[in-house]
């Protein structure tokens, strides 16, 4: 999420009557739900404007929790409060994150209780990717890849660099390539965001024959957050991004200040070091 993203505007003990629950009955006679919502934005310039186009509205808020929360029916908590965060996530473009809790103080339980309740946080994640192209009309491949990427619902505010031409790494002779870096903010997780990626090299035709080897697309996940990933499929930040400028130069014009967050080097210091050597 942003770092100015802190500010919250939060809804406390919205009732709302639906029908989501495992049981018939449940679904067929509804029951009361309590929703608290809190709403990570930045209300800097609402408040110094004072105008309520620069910030959430939280009665437009309120109603789209009602509206969602009564025209769809899900069995569990945990999915009626996943689709409604998704939902707030993609409607209101000032919202980072949301923090949401679902309470059922009627829930079909043979013990007295007060209230069941599931509560989730999720947000917009800043990401940062690279691509490179060296075969065929590379420019085409990276375009559509870009398009594609933009389109996705599950991301957003995507900013490219310019593309560049760059000779072939790695040792093996080749035609050159062409290389930009973008950043943006997904819903996805490092995983999901790999997968979709790795969608997009697959709708490109991309084939593994050789490592390093001619490629229609390659997409790379170089940041996720500050997160540091050591999977067998993943690893974040990109393993060797701080020795290549194919990669730090376009970066740099999108994401100059981002902070390697092992080597504790900005996106522009990285480069200078390399310049340097
Ligand atoms: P390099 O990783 O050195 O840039 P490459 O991009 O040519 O080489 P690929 O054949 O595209 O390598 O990818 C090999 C595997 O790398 C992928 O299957 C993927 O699981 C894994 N991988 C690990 N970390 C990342 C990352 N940060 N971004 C993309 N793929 C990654
Ligand atoms: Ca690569
Ligand atoms: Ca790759």
């Amino acid at each position: 999420m942003q770092k100015s993203m802190t500010d919250e505007i939060k809804i406390e003990g919205l009732v709302i009557f639906a029908h989501h629950g495992v049981y018939p009955e449940e679904t067929k006679l509804g029951q009361t739900f309590i929703v608290n919502a809190t709403l990570f934005t930045d209300t800097k310039a609402a408040g110094y404007s004072d105008d309520l186009t620069q910030s959430v509205n939280y009665g437009t808020a309120c109603s789209e929790i009602y509206t969602f929360l009564t025209e769809h029916t899900y069995k569990l908590l945990e999915a009626a409060v996943e689709h409604l965060a998704a939902h707030l996530l993609h409607r209101f473009p000032l919202i980072g994150g949301v923090t949401l809790e679902l309470k059922k103080p009627g829930a079909p339980i043979r013990y007295p209780f007060d209230c069941v309740s599931v509560k989730i946080h999720r947000e917009w994640k800043a990401a940062a990717i690279s691509y490179g192209s060296n075969m065929g009309d590379k420019r085409r491949y990276i375009e559509e890849a870009l398009r594609a990427i933009e389109a996705d619902e599950n991301i957003r505010n995507v900013r490219c660099s310019e593309l560049i031409e760059t000779e072939p790494y790695g040792g093996v002779e080749q035609d050159v390539f062409l290389n930009g870096a973008a950043v943006l903010e997904t819903l996805y997780d490092p995983e999901e965001l790999l997968h979709f990626l790795q969608s997009l090299e697959q709708r490109a035709g991309r084939e593994r024959l050789v490592h390093w080897g001619p490629r229609t697309l390659d997409l790379d996940i170089v940041f996720y957050e500050e997160e540091v990933i050591r999977s067998d499929d993943l690893i974040v930040p990109h393993i060797d991004m701080h020795n290549r400028a194919f990669v730090l130069e376009p970066l740099s014009q999108v994401a100059p200040g981002w902070i390697h967050p092992i080597y504790g080097k900005s996106v522009t210091a990285l480069l200078d070091r390399l310049n340097e050597q």
